[in-house]
């Protein structure tokens, strides 16, 4: 059996989410191996996400996990003052941990953000895994590539080059590593919160499963970019400039 990719993807209603999921929902066809989790944040189950799931034809888990709203990042606020998509992807981690066992599921789980670009050269990478594979993300931390850096002589990571707190345990943003599907489900503890300063969600949780010694390093020892934090900007709708709302 070949292991299974579950790729983890909060989403939720603005004008731009037609368009990015369809986006990210063609690249997962691309790949034979893959189980898409997709959360909504929302109450319900909305209509748009459903038919676009039906259409795919892509193997889907369709759930929902609204964030609460003292969390909830408003049209006026700047994306960096809340946590984001730590209630969806925890849910999704409850259903793996749930709906999956341990020594007969065999994959990795892969957090893929509705608005990124992923090249299908990642998903033969994280086939690579042994525990946790890291590699570049364009686009991201205020610079053109965020990466781990590797020492020479072992080709291991030594440190990390971002431009946003580089000394963080992992400064790696979330498109940048995957983790064996085995650690998910032996590290039941392993969540994600709003109890941390913003911008520690992936050291806090990759914590959890590993010693940055211990990394992977991947995509042709970390000198390829296969995925970019890519952004879209809030559109033009008749002459409004429309935000979070839809
Ligand atoms: N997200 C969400 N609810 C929100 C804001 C974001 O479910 O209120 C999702 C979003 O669709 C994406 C992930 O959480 O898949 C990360 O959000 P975003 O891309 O805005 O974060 P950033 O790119 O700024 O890290
Ligand atoms: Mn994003």
């Amino acid at each position: 059996d070949i292991p299974i990719i579950y790729a983890i993807t909060p989403t939720y209603a603005r004008h731009v989410q037609k368009a990015e999921l369809t986006r990210i929902s063609q690249t997962l066809m691309l790949v034979p191996n893959v189980h898409w989790i997709v959360v909504e944040d929302s109450e319900d189950k909305t209509s748009l996400v459903s038919n676009l799931i039906a259409d795919s034809g892509l193997k889907v888990t369709h759930l929902v996990a609204k964030t609460p709203p003292f969390e909830k990042l408003q049209a006026k606020d700047p994306r960096w003052k809340r946590h984001r998509g730590v209630e969806q992807r925890n849910k999704a981690l409850l259903w793996l941990r749930s709906n999956l066992q341990l020594n007969t599921d065999k994959g990795y789980v892969y957090f893929m953000d509705d608005d990124n670009v992923y090249s299908i050269k990642v998903f033969s990478e994280i086939m690579k895994i042994k525990k946790v594979g890291v590699w570049p993300v364009g686009l991201v931390g205020g610079l053109n590539v965020e990466t781990p850096i590797l020492d020479p002589e072992t080709g291991k990571v030594k440190a990390y080059k971002s431009g946003w707190k580089p000394n963080r345990p992992f400064a790696i943003d979330m498109a940048g590593f995957a983790i064996n599907l085995d650690l998910i489900l032996e590290k039941t503890d392993a969540n994600f919160s709003y109890k941390m300063e913003k911008g520690f969600q992936e050291s806090q949780f990759l914590s959890y499963f590993t010693k940055k010694e211990d990394l992977e390093p991947l995509a042709d020892n970390c000198t390829k970019v296969y995925v970019w934090h890519t952004r879209s900007e809030k559109p033009l709708v008749n002459g409004v400039v429309v935000g979070y709302e839809v």
